[in-house]
């Protein structure tokens, strides 16, 4: 038994460590389960917004490069240009917003962390 206490007093530096990263996750999840823009999206002001840029984009990908015409739009995104990062004027700021389609959006969501990495 000794033997197994000396261990685990050898072990308590990293141990208490653990609670640390539970806890950060956990701050994390509550931290985006807040996120109230979230909801914005849901709503018929953002329906009606959304619709007003695809069409007036005539519901073509603005990336450079790209210029897919989508008639599905559920293939396509209004995409904020400026990451609001919940700033409501940007979110609702039509000039902010341009379409883009899916694959476009999801490389550029991933430009956006790589960006915000630095
Ligand atoms: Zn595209």
């Amino acid at each position: 038994m000794g033997r197994l206490k000396g261990l685990s007093s050898r072990l308590s530096p990293l141990r208490s460590r653990v609670p640390h990263l539970s806890h950060d996750r956990q701050t994390y999840d509550r931290r985006r389960d807040e996120q109230p823009w979230r909801k914005w999206y849901k709503t018929a002001r953002w329906q009606a917004l959304r619709w007003s840029v695809l069409v007036r984009d005539r519901f073509t990908c603005q990336r450079p490069g790209c210029g897919r015409i989508e008639p599905d739009t559920s293939l396509l995104v209004a995409d904020h240009k400026r990451a609001h990062r919940g700033d409501e004027a940007l979110f609702w700021d039509e000039c902010n917003l341009q379409t883009l389609c899916k694959p476009c959006h999801d490389s550029d969501k991933q430009r956006e962390e790589h960006r915000s990495g630095r």
